[in-house]
């Protein structure tokens, strides 16, 4: 278990204010310029040694997508925080940022130094109305106070920040989708290549990263990339918030090590399972997008990136969904089939279409009008979405359903012979 020392969001419960003079107190902004005045290689190899990967869901390696950034563009570099939180079960950038705003911003300018970058956006989920508004007051603050602007720190490099808010598609959570709905187009994704760090916002070298993944920058600087990867497994270091909802005693964000067992996650954090762990069904362990894992999996799966894809599910964003036996899976996923129908933003047949027929046919199970051909004809259709889309939208829409057959096929084919689907 993480000792409270090693937390990084030491105010993520809000029990202090948000406000720069608590901050400074939690140690943030502590001695910045001279973290700058090593340079921005300095800077792109300790992350690259602390093996952070991101935190928005794909688990790409931070400090390698920084190096990907030119140095010597003609153009302007940009840095793009991904603060459009919307993967159903996910609430962790939230308390970030409504609870310690300027680890973030710290966390912008470090890296925005890393990659040259002169501008940096926040894209914030338009839901996030309050949280905008914290957002805007601390980075008033950091203007203020020299942190950021002109000399940000003194360390003579300018940065200024800005906050974008979206019109509420889950869609522009993807990052090129975010790109489009900055630039004030329609959040559709881009085809890639190229990569935004090639062609990325206004046509210019772009990195996008999630809150996570930049808050937790200061700290790793800070205390050493040594110190962050000695949490967890090799390739799955630092400490990660979890967002841990559904059928628990005490649904809670924490800060744990990564490669947690997922039981003890859930015992010593969330009260337990509803009922005890022997009434537990399954887990979606990484947000609405990952396949579900049956009980015999959860009992002792760790809960890092290699760990959960073994099992053919993933960590994406850590929002570990449980459901007891009191669950309708097939309805629980019908339900998710709706949300990324409604979603999709068109572009690609497979997905407008698909999802559209994944959920049909998810509700007739649902009601116990099926059959088992019609499992197969669904499970073909996660096949023709899956891998042949524009994003990964259609790859999140059919691997719920997949989870679901994976383990449980034997058990809803059985409900439907007996009709107690319909009951
Ligand atoms: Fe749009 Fe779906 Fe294609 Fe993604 S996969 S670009 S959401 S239609």
């Amino acid at each position: 278990m993480l000792n409270n020392k090693d937390k990084i969001f030491t105010n993520l419960y809000g029990l202090e204010s948000f406000e720069l003079k608590m901050a400074y107190t939690r140690g943030d902004w502590d001695n910045t310029k001279a973290l700058m005045a090593k340079g921005p290689d300095w800077i792109i190899d300790e992350i690259k040694n602390s093996q952070l990967r991101g935190r928005g869901g794909a688990g790409f390696p931070t400090g390698l997508k920084w190096s990907f950034m030119p140095r010597d563009s003609i153009k302007n570099n940009y840095l793009v925080v991904n603060a459009d939180e919307s993967e159903p079960g996910t609430c962790k950038d939230r308390d970030m940022i409504r609870n310690d705003p300027q680890k973030l911003i710290e966390g912008c300018l470090l890296a925005s130094y890393a990659m040259q970058a002169h501008n940096c956006y926040i894209y914030i989920r338009g839901e996030y109305y309050n949280e905008s508004v914290v957002l805007e007051k601390a980075i008033a603050e950091a203007y203020d106070a020299g942190l950021i602007g002109k000399n940000a720190c003194g360390s003579g490099w300018d940065l200024d920040i800005y906050v974008h808010r979206g019109a509420g598609a889950y869609i522009c959570g993807e990052e090129t989708a975010l790109l489009e709905s900055l630039e004030g187009k329609k959040g559709q994704p881009r085809l890639k290549p190229p990569f935004p760090a090639n062609k990325g916002l206004y046509g210019s070298p772009t990195t996008v990263n999630n809150v996570e993944t930049i808050a937790v920058i200061p700290t790793i600087l800070r205390r050493g990339a040594s110190w962050f990867s000695s949490f967890g497994r090799e390739k799955n270091t630092g400490t990660k918030v979890f967002c841990i909802s559904g059928h628990v005693n005490n649904p809670c964000n924490v800060e744990e090590e990564m490669s947690i067992p997922l039981k003890e996650l859930i015992d010593k954090h969330a009260g337990g399972v509803r009922g005890g762990w022997d009434n537990l069904k399954a887990i979606i362990p990484g947000g609405s997008s990952v396949p579900m894992i049956p009980k015999n999996i959860c009992d002792d799966v760790l809960m890092d990136f290699d760990s959960l894809s073994a099992v053919k599910s993933g960590l994406g964003t850590a929002a570990v969904i449980v459901m007891d036996q009191s669950t309708d899976l097939v309805k629980a996923i019908a339900r998710i089939a709706y949300f990324y129908k409604h979603e999709s933003c068109g572009q690609c047949t497979p997905c407008r279409e698909g999802t559209g027929w994944m959920w049909r046919i998810l509700e007739k199970i649902a009601a116990g009008d099926s059959s088992s051909a019609e499992i197969d004809k669904l499970l073909d259709v996660t096949k023709q979405i899956e891998g042949h889309t524009i994003c990964a939208l259609g790859d999140a829409a059919a691997w719920p359903i997949q989870g679901l057959f994976r383990h449980f096929r034997d058990e809803i084919e059985e409900r439907l012979k007996k009709g107690s689907f319909a009951a």
